[in-house]
């Protein structure tokens, strides 16, 4: 076997493979070979790239949870084969599927980079190949024959972030995802400086992929003045996991309707779990007295985790188990580097 790098660039759709429609003037997504002959470049890359792409080629605004299962299979069936792989998805959801994967894929000892770009390849000004080539660098590197960035990473404009760390922060700026909670990964200037006491370390095994999923859930996003009816109603929605957000260190009202709610609802057995709206920053229950009865109701603490990592890990960890105890553990544990350690 030659010991060439060998790369498989997934395709998923986004605004990096559109094209403007004359007649309505609005971007739709198109073939993979010709967002390939945009960049001729792929051909001068001292490393095997071969392609493949989804079922089906979206905006990511109609991400599922399917595709994702969809994109899992696709990565465990050519684990063996490959040194790492690329993902080419839309901005929109990129944040959602790079965390659902790190959850859905543990362990990894090669690297799985999402790209994607605000503007079309073909155009002019586009920062899509640009991020295409250094994710296709940042996923070949290797250091003693071993990946550098043994996990899922989001590369964009010249920052490579941790995948559960993201969210999309401008949809007008090419600096397009920020990582509040946790140190960029590696920055590409005229050389990639791998950040590396912040890179996780390589797993010995092969990954652990976990299928599942149970999108069952909710989420109560509070703001002053909201209804005792509309809690009552997202909290009694038929969800089986809830993602609660909360104010600054994880502060909700102390009306006790209120509290009196959350406690009905954790009783009758749902799993709610409390993060902040903040961009930056931790959920720290009992700093202040608003938030000091969570967790004896049995409310989870979601740390410094972000709004796209809580969603997909709940999904996560309610397709692991049917025991709350068990839901729980997993979690209040940092799976993939997607929150703080207790
Ligand atoms: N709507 C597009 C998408 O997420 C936006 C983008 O790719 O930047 O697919």
């Amino acid at each position: 076997m030659s010991d060439i790098t060998r790369i498989l660039l997934i395709y998923t759709g986004g605004t990096i493979g559109m094209v403007q429609d004359h007649r309505d003037g609005q971007l739709h997504p198109f073939g993979f070979s010709t967002l390939l002959d945009n960049i001729p470049e792929l051909k001068r890359f001292d490393v095997d790239i071969k392609t493949a792409q989804l079922s089906r080629i979206i905006d990511s605004s109609d991400m599922e949870p399917i595709l994702w299962q969809e994109l899992m299979d696709l990565i465990e069936k050519n684990y063996d084969a490959y040194d790492g792989f690329v993902i080419l998805h839309g901005t929109d959801t990129l944040a959602f599927t790079a965390s659902a994967l790190s959850f859905m894929i543990q362990g990894l000892d090669k690297p799985i980079v999402l790209t994607g770009s605000q503007l079309p390849i073909g155009a002019i000004r586009t920062d899509g190949k640009e991020n295409l080539i250094t994710a296709i660098e940042v996923a070949s590197s290797k250091s003693n024959g071993k990946a550098i960035v043994p996990e899922v990473s989001v590369y964009f404009e010249y920052n490579l972030l941790r995948g559960n760390r993201v969210t999309k922060y401008s949809a007008e700026h090419f600096d397009a995802f920020h990582s509040p909670n946790h140190p960029m990964l590696a920055e590409a200037g005229i050389q990639i400086v791998y950040n590396l006491p912040y890179i996780r370390g390589s797993s010995k095994a092969r990954p652990n992929f976990f299928r599942k999923l149970d999108a069952r859930i909710a989420v109560l996003r509070l703001f002053p003045g909201i209804d005792p009816d509309l809690v009552k109603a997202i909290l009694f929605s038929g969800a089986k996991g809830i993602i609660m957000e909360t104010y600054g260190a994880g502060n909700a009202p102390s009306a006790s309707w209120f509290i009196a709610l959350l406690k009905e609802a954790v009783d009758a057995g749902l799993i709610i779990m409390n993060v902040t709206q903040c961009l930056a920053g931790t959920v720290d229950h009992g700093r202040y007295v608003t938030s000091s009865g969570f967790d004896e109701i049995g409310i989870i603490s979601g740390k410094d985790i972000r709004f796209e990592a809580a969603v997909t890990k709940m999904m996560h960890a309610l397709g692991q188990s049917e025991v709350r105890q068990e839901i729980v553990q997993i979690l209040k544990s940092s799976i993939s580097g997607e929150m703080m350690e207790p």
